[in-house]
């Protein structure tokens, strides 16, 4: 059983206190806005420009950020996962830039914070925390991307008298954030007993970084390729002082990172939409604003504000999980992977949707969503694309339903069920309907062997998100109602406005599993078997109820729009 719609601990076990957590995001806040305000944003950003001196701040003693992530044993706060995605989250909506400038020494820390030895970690942590120092994460080069196992960057042993004393590091490193301003870099390299993981010093003799890269996006944020021409580290730079771990070290820590790239996406996206809101108050067309339009805001702005909330109540389900201990060895990546998934997508549509909310104003450089929409695009392509995050979900809930003999969905449908009885408004019933339905797919799939089909399997990863995304978000409506979200979560929406986005939202999932789903079995179908075969398959989907859940719909979507209007007329600014 899966404990889909449960809302997990009231309280994070792990992490800051609510109080000091709502200081730090606040302080945040200040300090960015302080440093590089609007205006200035848009001139660094027409300029291609990393202001180093504001990534650093924010890494010292002026912000301390840094201290988020570093335990408290090594001088830091020992932020949970909720904290760090909140930071995330307040950071994008800031400048997604910058925030991924903080993001790179976060991700180069990794694999020293779950592969060092307690030396290298009482040394390396301990200069994050007090010193603040800047990393770099080295793992992309120009011919492994997503595929990282085709690395060819070389880590070859010194030995003196039969010891191992130092490497001798070979390659190139491409797309590097913070790659041309980071003090450290851990490198992954590949050693006689596999791809390996180096901490190196800028400076090192051999080691050069390209001028920074002219990108379509986050353009505060510095890019660039690494050199690595003969360089010599000590053997006391390996991470764990182990050859061969690299790659392991590395998947440790996905349901962690891809989390802070997914708290980007809800940012980012939430940033473009809170201004396009505000605008739609104030733009007169047709003799109103356009808030009064339903053909403006029941497209351009209800269902995003609908999937970004539903994605962050996955964040706060999987973050709430990490919290509470379960991620170990990698546990929770699946759940990460549909965490990024969700949220960067929905990121992205609501930054593009932003940009048509402002008609031709947003198409120019002068209003932000215009630089939003292109930052925000680039939260799909790292930590994993999106492709790879569908990949990476089919394969992980495949294995689960095969092992389950089948009973994976249909258990988290009953438990759906469930609370649609305690709790019939949240959207539970609906969300039971789409796990059916997905159940009933996934067993069509096994029967006709259809994931050979890459494209199937990858469609299979889309729907299970948007599944696993309705089951979710009607366990955190129902928490609402109850009053048992944990206090660190976001309130920014009362409980009935959450409990009618998560009815819209699924809608909206059980529509797309059941019509898309259908879809792609029967085209996996050669014409002449399609009509006996899909009217079979027909049978054992819930298509009738999908359509009937349906009803309520405008109603519910009237409601969001109330609630995020209210919303706004009382926050004229963002948070
Ligand atoms: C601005 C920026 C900052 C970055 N920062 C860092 C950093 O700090 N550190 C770091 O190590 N890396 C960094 N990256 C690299 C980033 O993680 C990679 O770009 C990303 O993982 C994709 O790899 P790739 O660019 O080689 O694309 P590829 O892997 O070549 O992918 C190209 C396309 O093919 C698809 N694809 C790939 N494999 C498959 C498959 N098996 N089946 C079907 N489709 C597939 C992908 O989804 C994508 O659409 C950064 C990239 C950018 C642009």
């Amino acid at each position: 059983m899966t404990l889909m719609t449960s809302p997990g601990p009231q309280t994070a076990s792990t992490g800051l206190d609510a109080e000091t957590l709502t200081m730090m995001l606040e302080t945040v806040r200040d300090f960015v806005t302080d440093a590089i305000p609007e205006e200035r944003q848009l001139q660094l950003d027409h300029e291609d420009e990393c202001p180093e001196d504001v990534v650093r701040g924010m890494c010292s003693d002026q912000l301390g950020i840094q201290l988020l992530f570093i335990p408290e044993e090594y001088g830091g706060m020992g932020g949970g996962s909720i904290d760090v995605y909140r930071v995330c989250e307040q950071m994008a909506r800031l400048d997604l830039g910058v925030a991924t400038s903080v993001l790179a020494t976060f991700l180069g820390s990794d694999p020293i914070f779950v592969g060092a030895t307690p030396e290298q970690k009482g040394q390396w942590l301990t200069e994050i925390a007090e010193q603040g120092v800047l990393y770099a994460y080295g793992a992309t080069e120009p011919e492994a991307g997503s595929d990282l196992g085709a690395l060819k960057t070389t880590a070859t042993p010194v030995t003196e008298d039969g010891a191992v004393t130092g490497y001798r590091l070979n390659g190139r490193k491409q797309w590097i954030s913070n790659g041309g301003i980071a003090d450290r870099y851990t490198i992954l390299a590949s050693t006689p007993a596999g791809p390996s993981w180096f901490v190196l010093a800028r400076g090192a003799e051999g080691f050069t970084q390209a001028k920074p890269e002219d990108k379509h996006g986050i353009r505060l944020s510095n890019t660039a390729a690494l050199y690595l021409d003969d360089v010599l580290v000590p053997a006391g730079n390996l991470v764990g002082g182990v050859e061969g771990q690299g790659l392991t070290q590395a998947q440790q820590v996905f349901g962690y990172t891809r989390l802070m790239v997914a708290a980007f996406g809800l940012g980012g996206g939430w940033a473009a939409l809170d201004r396009a809101i505000r605008y739609s108050t104030t733009r007169i067309q047709g003799g109103a604003p356009l808030s009064e339009k339903q053909g403006y805001t029941h497209k351009l702005i209800v269902p995003h504000a609908v999937r970004l909330e539903a994605a962050r109540a996955y964040i706060e389900y999987v973050a709430t999980r990490l919290d509470a201990g379960e991620g170990a060895g990698g546990a929770l990546n699946n759940e990460g992977a549909i965490a990024k998934y969700l949220a960067t997508e929905a990121g992205n549509l609501a930054a593009d949707a932003a940009i048509q909310a402002h008609g031709g104003y947003g198409y120019t450089r002068e209003y932000m969503v215009e630089k939003i929409k292109r930052d925000v695009r680039i939260t799909t392509i790292y930590e994993g694309t999106s492709e790879i995050m569908e990949m990476t979900i089919a394969r992980g809930r495949w294995q689960e339903h095969l092992k389950s003999a089948g009973r994976y969905y249909r258990d988290i449908a009953a438990e759906l069920t469930a609370l649609h009885a305690r709790h019939p408004d949240v959207g539970a019933g609906t969300a039971a309907l789409a796990c059916a339905a997905l159940g009933a797919i996934l067993e069509a799939c096994r029967a006709g062997r259809l994931t050979r089909h890459q494209h199937v399997l990858f469609r299979l990863g889309e729907l299970i998100a948007q599944a696993e995304g309705a089951a979710v978000f009607a366990g955190r409506a129902a928490a609402a109602l109850d009053g048992t979200l944990p206090e660190k979560a976001d309130h920014r929406y009362d409980a009935p406005a959450i409990a009618a986005m998560s009815r819209v939202f699924a809608r909206d999932a059980a529509q797309k599993v059941a019509g898309e789903g259908a879809r792609w079995v029967t085209g996996a179908l050669a014409p002449e078997d399609a009509e006996s075969a899909h009217r079979t398959f027909e049978a054992s989907l819930p298509l009738g109820a999908v359509r009937a859940a349906q009803a309520g719909l405008l109603a519910d979507l009237d409601s969001v729009a109330t609630a995020l209007y209210e919303r706004a007329a009382h926050t004229p600014t963002e948070d």
